[in-house]
């Protein structure tokens, strides 16, 4: 028996509420694309902390970088100046679009900023606006008001009243898109793909109908790249792969290799809008995690990770389509870069990851009927496709 994890098992079920429906396991040490439990039983690693661990675990690059900073300051507040917190900013608004940035501690914080400056935008204009469209199936973040913009009402109903002026339209329905937005619209918010729902992206026609309708009516679009962006699905952002430029993005999970952070980079021209006061975070843009968030930026860049994310990608999707071909349960594959998904004809999504655990790989049950896939961005060819043999086995296995 292992007393380590039937204690942390024992005071989770105590003294944590039960929001999480967790795994059998708790991992104690990580490095490069593996990680270890309380038995010491090594693990590949094809989660990535959903996204987040980007490089990798323990980094030699981002322990340095926090050690360095943990060494000199590690709190003093947005009263005043945070070398880290520019230098950020720096990068990146260098590497996206001209614009200022606002930094958050979350995906959710980041994406409640967004809709605030989109609502003061118009409020400066003197036609305050508040409706904002988002797509059926998107995943925003657990605030009032980003539950209230996410497009699943299993995510929000129990907890209403939302807040009013949401809609939600089918994902790529571009006359939905074009009969939405009008004159009264403040914003228009997307996933390039959609993440949480099981790795549903957005074609490049769907983008290009919300930038012409945001166009068309003066409203602003929001892309939330908190999942995509940072690599994952082959560029910097998932938006570049389309062409569209959005007005807003906003970004966290893997931006810092694990630090909590979040931002949100808006344009030259809404740069302004956002006044002393409007809006704030006592620990957002901290040291620590824009230490670690521009150690991690330059590691992504340096390295080509976006690069490595597209032509890991590839091989791995190549290799999940031959299961297609050959299993029947799996019914379709979803997805870009290193953000992929398997989608199976039954709920057997969990089996399929207790399965894996078993055999020492880590998926994720995204859906109950599909599993996704987030590995570190700098995983090799060769473990992902280890990684995806052990997948065959257990799916080969379950049709039994
Ligand atoms: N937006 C997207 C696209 C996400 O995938 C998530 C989290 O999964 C969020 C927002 C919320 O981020 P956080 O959990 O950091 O608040």
């Amino acid at each position: 028996m292992d007393e380590r994890l039937e204690r942390i098992k024992e005071l989770d079920s105590l003294y944590v509420m039960q929001t999480y429906k967790r795994l059998p396991v708790a991992f104690v040490r990580g490095e490069g694309n593996r990680v270890w439990d309380t038995e010491g039983r090594e693990y590949l690693d094809l989660v990535s902390g959903l996204g987040v661990s980007i490089l990798g675990h323990s980094h030699p690059r981002v322990i340095e970088a926090i050690r360095r900073q943990a060494g000199e300051i590690l709190h003093t507040t947005n009263l005043y100046y945070v070398e880290p917190q520019v230098e950020l900013a720096r990068l990146l608004v260098e590497h996206s679009f001209d614009g200022r940035c606002f930094f958050a501690n979350s995906g959710a914080e980041a994406n409640e900023g967004a809709l605030k400056l989109a609502r003061k935008h118009y409020y400066m204009l003197g036609e305050p606006r508040s409706k904002v469209v988002c797509a059926l199936g998107s995943f925003h973040g657990r605030t009032i008001a980003t539950l209230s913009a996410t497009g699943q009402p299993s995510k929000w109903e129990k907890f209403g009243p939302v807040t009013p002026g949401f809609t939600h339209i089918p994902l790529n329905d571009i006359d939905a898109m074009e009969a939405a937005v009008d004159e009264e619209t403040a914003a228009v918010m997307l996933e390039p793909i959609q993440g949480e729902s099981g790795v549903n992206p957005a074609s490049p026609d769907f983008l290009m109908s919300a930038r012409s309708a945001c166009d068309r009516y003066g409203a602003l679009l929001i892309l939330d790249e908190v999942q995509t962006g940072i690599g994952r699905t082959g560029k910097l952002f998932a938006h570049q792969h389309s062409g569209v430029r959005p007005d807003m993005m906003t970004l966290a999970k893997g931006l810092a290799n694990g630090v909590p952070i979040g931002v949100l980079i808006a344009s030259s021209k809404l740069g302004d809008v956002l006044q002393p006061g409007d809006h704030g975070s006592t620990f957002g843009g901290g040291f620590l995690a824009c230490a670690a968030a521009v150690e991690t930026l330059k590691v992504v860049i340096e390295e080509d990770l976006p690069g490595n994310a597209g032509r890991v990608g590839n091989k791995l999707l190549e290799k999940l389509e031959s299961l297609k071909r050959r299993i029947p349960l799996v019914r379709e594959v979803r997805g870009r870069g290193l953000m992929l998904a398997i989608q199976f004809d039954e709920d057997c999504a969990r089996k399929v990851v207790l399965d894996c655990l078993e055999r020492g790989v880590l998926v994720n049950d995204v859906t109950p009927d599909a599993v996704r896939l987030l590995p570190p961005l700098v995983i090799s060819e060769e473990d992902a496709l280890a990684g995806a043999g052990i997948l065959e086995e257990v799916l080969t296995g379950l049709k039994d």
